[in-house]
């Protein structure tokens, strides 16, 4: 009796927000595929999220949420819903104990918040991290509260249950590490490594994150207690193992050969293929065009912008940031990395051509310094061995071979000896 009325209430709630049923379903189906789990399973995700909303009350799961180095637009992102969607609901799971942008309260008070929050939640809170850790200038790059951004994050991550790196910044630094990064901007899984810090570190890239990614991620970690299924990347799988290009909706007509080549276009307007005007989607791995923007309504590509690989964020390797790696973003893609140095496939064309033009121009200097463009260097017409055994030659000659008796070597050899013994 309890329980209905709980979800009874549950369902007002929603109601009053103007969520609806159907939309709550759907975000039980996301957390669902985020952990792995059958899609029958909905139900109880549902049954979960309502029990856990229902009767939290004052006991909700804390969240410690850290801005680093950062334009605050995964923050902006994440806040921007002006009308409640089902990505809210998770909200109501969470205690936002601390956050600069977010928080009503501010200075000392807010701050007395976080220690609380570390000391009183050890490992029962999640950290989120926006933005590029800076550890310039010995770490003080970047100072909030009068203390070093790496002390804080360190602090931060050792005593909470799991770290959420939220937004291609977070990551590997985002571009804030663009060359010549003299911040030494880098991602949080890099710096907790080299702080010796082992922490899960969950990596939500983008710029800015789709919210729905994070909503996705805590439902998970506070529902079922575990960290979604990671790629080799530390990226959630289910959102980050297919690229961009594998689910757009412009792909059709990348098969076909029919290309968007000059923005303003008739090819433009008939929805071409935006490869050659630069986008990404081959190269990044991000279900972008499923989970969509603005609540469902839109992403880059169906409105008209080429991707420009937002996502693409080595968590190992701060030098492979999105903006090192894309820009310049309205051109066909550097396909090719070596080490450091990436390579547009043009350049490296030019440049084998060019090397393969120098070897001949230098092969027919030579040729000329030998002689042999003159025709005066001799050439052996027919292979000695061939000419001397016509019946097991190999291959074919102009030349007329006279057939040479077999054992013409041996008398050759005993004329010689005999003239040798005279001599
Ligand atoms: S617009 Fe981009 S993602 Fe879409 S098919 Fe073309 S290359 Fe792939
Ligand atoms: S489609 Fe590309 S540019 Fe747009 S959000 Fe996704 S990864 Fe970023």
């Amino acid at each position: 009796m309890e329980k209905e009325a709980t979800i009874s209430g549950f369902y007002e709630m929603l109601e009053a927000r103007g969520v609806t049923r159907r939309d709550f379903m759907k975000l039980c189906g996301a957390i669902a595929a985020a952990a792995g789990v059958s899609q029958l399973t909905i139900p109880q995700v549902a049954e979960a999220v309502e029990s856990l909303i229902g009767n939290a009350k004052g006991n909700l799961y804390p969240v410690i949420w850290i801005e680093a180095a950062s334009c605050t637009g995964c923050t902006e992102s994440f806040a921007q819903v002006d009308t409640p969607d089902a990505a809210t609901v998770v909200l109501e799971m969470i205690s936002l104990n601390y956050s600069e942008t977010l928080s009503a309260g501010a200075g000392f008070s807010l701050e007395e918040a976080k220690e609380q929050t570390i000391k009183e939640c050890a490992g029962k809170y999640i950290l989120v991290y926006e933005g590029a850790v800076l550890e310039g200038w010995e770490g003080q790059a970047l100072r909030v509260a009068d203390t070093p951004g790496t002390e804080t994050l360190i602090e931060a991550a050792e005593n909470a249950f799991a770290v959420v790196a939220l937004g291609s910044c977070a990551v590997n630094g985002g571009w804030m590490a663009a060359y010549p990064n003299p911040s030494q901007a880098c991602g949080v899984q890099q710096y907790l490594k080299k702080a010796g810090i082992d922490k899960p570190v969950i990596n939500i890239p983008g710029c800015p994150a789709n919210p729905e990614w994070l909503t996705t991620v805590l439902a998970q970690v506070i529902l079922m207690e575990q960290v979604p299924a990671l790629n080799d990347e530390n990226k959630p799988a289910l959102m980050f193992s297919q690229t961009v290009h594998d689910n757009c909706e412009r792909r059709g007509h990348f098969e076909n050969g029919e290309f968007v080549y000059e923005f303003g276009s008739e090819e433009e307007a008939l929805g071409y293929c935006l490869y050659p005007v630069g986008c990404r989607g081959p190269q990044t791995k991000s279900n972008c065009g499923i989970v969509r923007w603005n609540r469902r309504r839109s992403w880059c590509v169906e409105s008209g912008a080429p991707c420009i690989g937002c996502c693409e964020a080595n968590p190992s390797n701060s030098g492979q940031n999105w903006v090192e790696v894309n820009t310049p973003f309205f051109k066909r893609h550097r396909d090719l990395r070596i080490g450091d140095f990436v390579f547009q496939p043009g350049t490296v064309a030019l440049t084998l051509t060019g090397l393969v033009a120098a070897a001949l121009v230098i092969h027919g200097f030579g040729m000329k310094i030998s002689g042999r463009m003159d025709g005066g260097a001799d050439f052996e017409k027919v292979r000695k061995w061939d000419e001397k055994h016509p019946d097991r030659a190999i291959g074919h000659y102009d030349v007329v071979v006279e057939k040479v008796p077999e054992d013409s070597e041996d008398q050759e050899t005993k004329a010689e000896e005999t003239e040798g013994g005279k001599a």
